[in-house]
């Protein structure tokens, strides 16, 4: 009897310990972190960015924060194109400071991307095949970390207007929203979706969700995110970025801030390169000379647009190009947020404030500026006036904001703490983090 006893209470604690095994299986795991990679390879510069969430909430908006940014060291990518091995040295410094942060186990997960932007899409135009060779290299120097390469390709235009459209949206939270209430996602309001305005050291994009449909093929892109379509307005103008402006401006005002540009400078773009009987002059040096006159710039400006391509219409910016009437509020970053926030610009100054700060600027002499700006980089500090200038141009003459909607655009580098730019809007998408549904709720998991 008591072997028969013994026998049960040893078959029982047999079951019961198959039953806790069972149920250790049922539990669910605690969520882990998980983490992704995205080089910007810029015309002026490369950056990259190191990602991390938590792997149970990925489908939810708002839940990727930026673990760490790091700026390679010299120029974009594209000046290597003499030396494309170069090109990919270039990104060791910061790949190694990006596993740093990453513990050992999880490095061969995190899928990392490279994505080239205009200053690549420039080369590209003048020289394909060293293009491909910087391509390659930067590829292999990256395949040499112990990381998920996925790829190191060209945007094109619209994808780095939309990326960015999709960074700001997802950061400010205005996709979608859960009512606890009603127990359902809500579908967000049109007015608290941002467009958004890039301004590259190549190109500049605008991107926004227009009140009626994109009317232009070229211009639309069509999105489904948490259940939602969104039909968005996207234009990338190459050549209009900043650093090429700003040469195209030089190249026209070769009379007379004390500049020296070499006139073979302007071959080494496709942006400046076409020929010019007046610059036929070899390989000589000439001077540009400040004048201190805000709206002399801004006229010098104008005549860089072709604004009589669009004849009578008001759909219309420069060069003919379709743009539908501007809707809601705007993030205005990079270097539209860099030259504002030099000139305390950014804290949502009325048009008028702005103007007259800018004109005050531009008119104090170089003397007075670098004595005033002693730690400003000396690179930079002569070319804020005329990029000021730029701003207003673009801002108000080709995109057509006025005094009333210019009150809309905010100028912001950051959301919480990530950068606002294409990076984690081309890693969401890539990573398939933004679902098409809207995403299952309150997965609760047990302690
Ligand atoms: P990129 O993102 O490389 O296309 O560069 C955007 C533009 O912003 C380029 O014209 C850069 O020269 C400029 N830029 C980048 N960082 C700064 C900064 N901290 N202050 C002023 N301008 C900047």
């Amino acid at each position: 009897f008591t072997r028969a006893i013994v026998g049960a209470l040893v078959a029982l604690s047999i079951i019961s310990l198959v039953l806790s095994l069972v149920r250790v299986e049922e539990v669910t795991l605690p969520p882990t972190v998980k983490y992704g990679m995205v080089f910007d390879a810029g015309s002026s510069h490369t950056s990259l960015f190191v990602y991390e969430w938590d792997s149970d909430k990925e489908n939810d908006t708002g839940v990727v924060s930026q673990t760490l940014s790091c700026d390679v060291q010299g120029q974009g990518i594209s000046s290597y194109a003499s030396n494309p091995p170069e090109a990919g040295n270039s990104l060791r410094e910061c790949l190694d400071k990006a596993l740093q942060v990453v513990p050992a186990e999880k490095q061969r997960d995190i899928p990392a991307y490279l994505g080239a932007t205009a200053g690549m899409r420039l080369l590209r135009e003048q020289n394909s095949s060293a293009t491909e060779q910087v391509l390659a290299e930067v590829a292999k120097t990256m395949q040499e970390y112990p990381v998920a390469f996925k790829g190191a390709r060209i945007l094109t235009g619209e994808e780095e207007g939309a990326y960015g459209w999709i960074t700001i949206n997802y950061l400010l939270d205005s996709f979608t929203k859960y009512s606890p209430k009603a127990r359902t996602w809500l579908r967000p309001e049109a007015a608290n979706i941002f467009g958004a305005l890039d301004l590259g050291g190549a190109s500049t994009q605008i991107t926004f969700m227009p009140e009626g449909s994109v009317l232009s093929q070229n211009e639309a892109s069509e999105f489904t995110l948490y259940g939602y379509s969104y039909n968005i307005y996207t234009h990338s103008y190459l050549c209009y970025g900043q650093n090429e402006m700003l040469k195209r401006l030089a190249k026209e005002l070769i009379v007379g801030y004390n500049e020296t540009v070499s006139l073979s400078s302007f071959r080494g773009s496709p942006c400046t390169g076409g020929s010019e009987p007046r610059l036929a002059l070899g390989d000589s040096t000439v001077t540009l000379e400040g004048r201190g006159n805000a709206s002399g710039c801004r006229a010098a400006l104008r005549n860089l647009f072709n604004f009589s391509a669009c004849g009578q219409s008001q759909d219309c910016t420069f060069d003919g190009v379709y743009q539908p009437p501007l809707r809601g509020r705007f993030i205005a970053f990079s270097a539209f947020y860099y030259n504002f926030k030099f000139l305390n610009l950014t804290e949502g100054q009325p048009l008028p404030v702005v103007r007259e700060a800018i004109e005050a600027f531009c008119a104090r002499s170089w003397e007075d500026l670098s004595s005033s700006y002693p730690k400003e980089n000396p690179k930079r500090l002569p070319k804020y006036c005329a990029n000021a200038n730029y701003i207003l141009t673009l801002l108000l003459d080709a995109y057509k904001f006025n005094e009333t909607s210019w009150n809309n655009i905010i100028f912001q580098m950051k959301a919480g703490s990530a950068d606002v730019g294409w990076t984690l809007g081309y890693m969401l998408n890539l990573t398939n983090m933004i679902p098409p549904q809207a995403p299952a709720r309150l997965k609760g998991h047990r302690p």
